[in-house]
């Protein structure tokens, strides 16, 4: 029984089971335990089966409900519950984006929701978030990817990260849709840069950066229709370096009637087949990291007629022949993504025209969800590019051409009844003080039923007016 307290005692219970079950076996083997100490001892296995179940499953929380349950064990239930609510309703409202995106967010403990973006991505293609703070922000951001399988089936969960973690990489196991939830913590404040962006999976096999050097695709007809391509045709002048998309090792190296002198690297849950080589420089048996030589750009085999070219095959495990296209581009990159340079914007704007439109992306090429006017106040919430993500009054959320706004202008509201000055744009928010019929204010413009207004004294203040409350042009 030393042996099993030991065992018990050690912090991987899995572990500790399979010892346990071990232990037992081995005794029960040599019959050196009575039989009832055999019942004590599957009864001890089973609780402690049982207790390696519970704690994986607890092992298995996300960032994001861990958080969760934080709040509810600091006594926060009512924030807790808004905090998971809007969870929830920004999972069911995505916005559609195209990668690479990235945006610039001020964080200011009254404009916290979460956003979540929508895009489509392809078999084993890599989706990476990345989450840059600046210095002293004080905020975790939860970040959760999900795969959108189908409309009537509920979005999968297939990754999480808290910001601290700065990244998170995933390759797409579907071709489908894709989701990606950012939530900052409930009290966050600062600035963050956020990029979603699909980083090529693999190297591009052939040392050239010339364009249009992937010239026959996969799955295009081979031998009059009797087979596909089962491949790409990367065309390379004679000699040129044909290099690992990815670390492997060497499985075979041949010479045959089509594929000529040919190169099979296993590596990643796949093999890797670069074929036609003019010269082969790896042997069986080799380990070769991504971008080592493995020979040069040839037309042996049944490509004697044509240009040199590599011949790049991926087959995956269980499945056989997949496209190379999208997982290793159409020529050698040399640059890597960089967040682009963004201005800070302030948190309310109008627009310059009369009119404007409200776009699901940050593109012109994105439909049109809503149009605003002009004296309509859009809450900024983050800098996407020469795009800004906004929210109108009736909480719509789109994007608008940072180049249509402008910083709002004064004009005069005269009251005609008393109000509430509440401190955001919300009747359950803070109230901070009272409005007077017949107070002349000066006011920046409306956000929904609310009207941003200036109080004496210089503090700004939301006051629910009346439809017909419109002030006066200056
Ligand atoms: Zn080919």
């Amino acid at each position: 029984m030393l042996g099993m307290a030991a065992c018990a005692a050690r912090p991987n219970l899995l572990l500790a089971t399979c010892y346990c079950v071990r232990l037992a076996n081995e005794l029960i083997l040599y019959q050196s335990v009575s039989i009832s100490m055999k019942y004590v001892l599957i009864i001890l296995i089973a609780l402690l089966g049982a207790a390696a179940w519970y704690f994986k499953d607890r092992m298995l929380l996300s960032p994001h409900d861990s958080y969760y349950s934080a709040l509810l064990r600091e006594n926060l239930k009512a924030t807790a519950e808004q905090w998971k609510m809007e969870a929830e309703q920004s999972l069911a409202a995505p916005l559609r984006i195209s990668l690479p995106y990235s945006e610039r967010r001020l964080l200011e403990a009254d404009y916290l929701q979460p956003i979540t973006f929508a895009f489509d991505r392809k078999m084993d293609e890599l989706i990476q978030i990345s989450i840059f703070p600046s210095i002293n922000t004080r905020a975790d951001v939860f970040v959760d990817v999900f795969y959108v399988r189908d409309a009537a089936t509920e979005p999968k969960r297939i990754g999480s990260i808290a910001a601290r973690e700065q990244q998170i990489k995933i390759a797409a196991e579907h071709t489908g849709q894709y989701l990606v939830r950012i939530q900052p913590s409930h009290a966050a404040q600062g600035l963050m840069d956020i990029a979603i962006t699909s980083p090529l999976r693999y190297g591009f096999p052939v040392d050239t950066e010339r364009e249009n050097a992937v010239q026959s695709l996969f799955g295009v007809d081979r031998d009059g229709g009797a087979r596909r391509h089962e491949g790409i045709d990367i065309f390379a002048p004679r000699g040129t370096p044909v290099i690992a998309a990815e670390a492997g090792q060497v499985a075979r190296v041949g010479d045959t009637p089509r594929g000529g002198k040919n190169v099979w690297v296993r590596g990643d849950q796949r093999s890797f087949y670069y074929a036609h080589l003019d010269s082969i420089a790896v042997s069986p048996g080799d380990s070769v990291v991504r971008g080592e030589v493995l020979g040069t750009v040839g037309n042996t085999g049944n490509a004697v007629t044509t240009n040199p070219h590599l011949h790049f095959g991926i087959y995956k495990f269980a499945q056989g022949a997949i496209d190379p296209l999208p997982l290793v581009g159409r020529k050698k990159l040399v640059t890597n993504y960089t967040l682009p340079q963004v201005e800070l914007a302030p948190r309310w704007l109008s627009i310059k025209t009369d009119k404007a439109n409200l776009r699901s992306g940050p593109s012109l090429k994105t439909v049109a969800v809503t149009s605003v006017m002009r004296g309509e106040l859009l809450q900024v919430d983050a800098i996407a590019g020469e795009w800004l993500r906004v929210k109108t009054g009736n909480r719509t959320t789109g994007f608008i051409a940072r180049s249509l706004t402008e910083i709002p202008s004064e004009s005069i509201l005269t009251l005609t009844e008393n109000y509430v000055a509440f401190y955001l744009p919300d009747e359950f928010s803070p109230v901070i003080g009272n409005f007077s019929a017949g107070d002349k204010l000066p006011t920046m413009g409306r956000f929904g039923e609310f009207a941003l207004v200036k109080l004496p004294g210089g503090v700004y203040a939301w006051a629910k007016v009346a439809k017909q409350e419109k002030p006066a042009q200056n």
